[in-house]
């Protein structure tokens, strides 16, 4: 049985947002003061009774009496121990806990805590580098892509060349090896080592509690003939990320998602962001991969309606397909739509955005 020193507790809950921990499991409300209010899930709860604190990091209901901090709540609801229910909210906020039991668990966590370091110093690095890119800056201006978007979601720019990156983690303290666990660079067959993304927009994939974990790269470098390059590449899976288990934009939509009982899956990053920026902000992208079981049991704690945009083409007609047999056992209920321009001709999500507004694509 793992036991977790005091300090280590301690430290995992001033690191846990206890509002956002609830929320995992039950819709809240701002009441001001910072406060929540939401429907006790201790008792038959007809008008909110539980509040929560996340200044003080506590809960309580005025009617049943239930009531603690992060890990009291976590045991409860989900009927497990005290450890259990620190290694549940240790592996929501990313947090590194030290592991007892084996020597090559010990060095998983300590892998992890560097690739998080790691990954927020990258993605500082590509915002930076953003602000120096009149070409980047003019793509996310063809796109639409406000300011403030772009900061909200730590939108950044890979410059080319091999070691811009790694040569400034270099200076920062983690080794090029490093920063191939990271993900942020490849290996050649030579031993060589080099940055993973080159001449690419770079858009942090966050987790629910909005720490980075991988990164999506858009292609920006000119077209060459003979050589193709990936419009979109990704982070691969690290000792962090596991893109089964994350969802694109959920650290944003979560609430709103939450408050609407319904979820709109899209394709792309940049459906996402565009949708979002419209006002409407409820909606979630798989990363890199087709949509999951486990990305549909999350979906399932907030929404009991599902909206599919439906691709015209064959490939994206597999995958809304797939995507069905995947919600519908959760208890989602899909609803897919196709979006067209006037003319009729299909249109993505992105792009619907941009040529008739988030009013129309919300008419949908
Ligand atoms: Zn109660």
């Amino acid at each position: 049985m793992p036991f977790y020193p005091n300090e280590v507790i301690q430290q995992l809950k001033a690191q846990a947002d206890i509002s956002l921990v609830i929320q995992q499991f039950i819709p809240l409300k701002k009441s001001g003061n910072g406060r929540f209010v939401g429907m006790c899930p201790f008792h038959d709860d007809h008008s909110p009774s539980m509040s929560v604190n996340p200044t003080l990091g506590i809960y309580k209901c005025f009617a049943c009496g239930a009531g603690g901090d992060v890990f009291k709540f976590v045991q409860e609801h989900e009927k497990i121990d005290f450890n259990g229910a620190v290694e549940w909210v240790a592996n929501f906020v990313g947090f590194p806990l030290p592991n007892f039991a084996s020597k090559e668990s010990a060095e998983v966590t300590e892998e992890r805590a560097m690739v998080r370091k790691l990954n927020e110093l990258a993605c500082e690095w590509f915002e930076q580098q953003l602000a120096l890119s009149p070409k980047a800056l003019e793509y996310l201006a063809k796109r639409n892509i406000s300011e403030s978007t772009r900061r909200e979601f730590h939108i950044g720019y890979a410059p080319d060349g091999r070691e811009g990156f790694i040569g400034y983690a270099a200076r920062n303290g983690f080794s090029p090896r490093d920063c191939v666990k990271a993900g942020l660079a490849t290996e050649k067959k030579n031993g060589g080592i080099a940055d993973k993304f080159r001449d690419r927009l770079m858009i942090a994939i966050q987790n629910q509690s909005g720490i980075v974990v991988a990164f999506g790269g858009r292609d920006l470098a000119p077209k060459q003939e003979g050589f193709e390059r990936p419009k979109y590449m990704n982070s691969p899976d690290t000792a962090l990320y596991n893109k089964s288990d994350i969802l694109f934009g959920l650290n944003h939509s979560r609430s709103s998602i939450a408050k609407e009982n319904a979820v709109i899956i899209v394709e792309g990053y940049f459906d996402l962001i565009s949708l979002y920026q419209g006002g409407v902000t409820n909606v979630v992208a798989a990363s890199g991969t087709a949509l999951t079981e486990t990305h549909a049991s999350i979906l399932s704690r907030y929404a009991k309606t599902a909206y599919l945009v439906f691709d015209g083409d064959a490939a994206g007609r597999k995958a809304t397909l797939r995507s069905l047999e995947i919600v519908l056992p959760k208890g989602i209920a899909p609803r897919i739509f196709a979006l067209s321009r006037p003319d009729g001709t299909k249109i993505d999500p992105d792009n619907f955005v941009n040529e008739r507004g988030a009013d129309a694509f919300r008419a949908e």
